[in-house]
């Protein structure tokens, strides 16, 4: 069972749900496709790891074939590609590794050389298989690395967790993309009301079953809540705005390997989402 966990912007939970559901499950996976910023392995601290390079095909010319018929830039619909002072220039940066314009080419001028964009790194911490995605500083998309990721989990017995990255753009579509169920994790605040719309509005797109994860939560109005019943929308668990927790969490510890209050509020939300994921195949068999 592929469970997801995102939210509409970085810092409101994700990691701190996604981590300790992983924690409380045997033989789990947990793989954080937050690639520009991830943070998993910090309370993890996986052992025996394993290094991967990622890499993307770059097109690259061959000036003695070329002849300047400038086809390759006409055909290459992300401005990947210019044609100055005779040559043709190519934008690493702006290249979704089509391999169109190789094709493309007339002269056959044109082949493809590899890129390392980032790695990926898996290693163990207790019960937990940790799998982190990480993309060099200044390179334009995750997305190769998290379809990667992914696939490392393809036929993976047991549960595996996606720590989303933050937001609703296109990596997050990839992280979310083969998952059975959608955790969407929100605070209380108008703010938290706003990233909590635009993560609902995606996984009503993808079609995916999903409930809130209600965070930070005080004895208060809570317009996340009430954003959550106006809208028929499944509350799943609530984790409170606790002093204990936050001192683990910033200590680098995995509350549910810390302390039963926090084993049993996670295994209640794991629970309530493996009830509903069973419901939703009787539904959708
Ligand atoms: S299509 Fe081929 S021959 Fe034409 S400009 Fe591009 S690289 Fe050169
Ligand atoms: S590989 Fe695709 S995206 Fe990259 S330069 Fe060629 S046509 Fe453009």
């Amino acid at each position: 069972m592929k469970i997801a966990v995102l939210s509409g912007k970085g810092g409101t939970g994700k990691t701190l749900v996604s981590v300790n559901l992983a924690a409380i499950t045997k033989n789990s996976t947990y793989i954080d496709c937050d690639v520009e910023e991830p943070n998993g392995h910090l309370f993890f601290k996986p052992q025996n790891i394993q290094l991967e390079d990622i890499s993307i095909k770059i097109p690259t010319v061959d000036e003695k074939l070329c002849t300047g018929c400038r086809k390759c830039v006409e055909f290459c619909k992300f401005n990947a590609l210019a044609y100055i002072k005779d040559k043709v220039v190519v934008f690493d940066e702006v290249c979704h590794s089509c391999g169109g314009c190789v094709l493309f080419c007339p002269q056959k001028a044109m082949s493809e050389r590899e890129k390392k964009i980032g790695s990926i790194e898996k290693g163990n911490s207790e019960n937990v298989t940790v799998v982190t995605g990480i993309l060099k500083p200044g390179e334009a998309s995750g997305v190769p690395i998290i379809k990667q990721l992914i696939k490392e989990v393809e036929n993976k017995e047991g549960f595996t967790f996606i720590d989303s990255p933050p937001g609703s753009a296109c990596v997050v579509m990839e992280s979310i993309k083969d998952a059975d169920y959608c955790i969407l994790v929100a605070e209380p605040t108008l703010f938290g009301v706003h990233n909590l719309q635009m993560v609902h509005e995606l996984v009503k797109l993808f079609k995916k079953p999903y409930g809130v994860v209600l965070n930070k939560c005080l004895n208060e109005e809570n317009l996340a809540e009430k954003f959550c019943i106006e809208n028929d929308i499944s509350i799943i668990g609530r984790i409170p705005f606790d002093h204990q927790l936050g001192m683990l969490n910033s200590n680098g510890m995995i509350s549910v390997r810390e302390n039963d209050k926090y084993r049993d509020m996670f295994s209640d939300i794991l629970q309530k989402v493996t009830k509903e994921v069973q419901r939703e195949a009787t539904i959708n068999p």
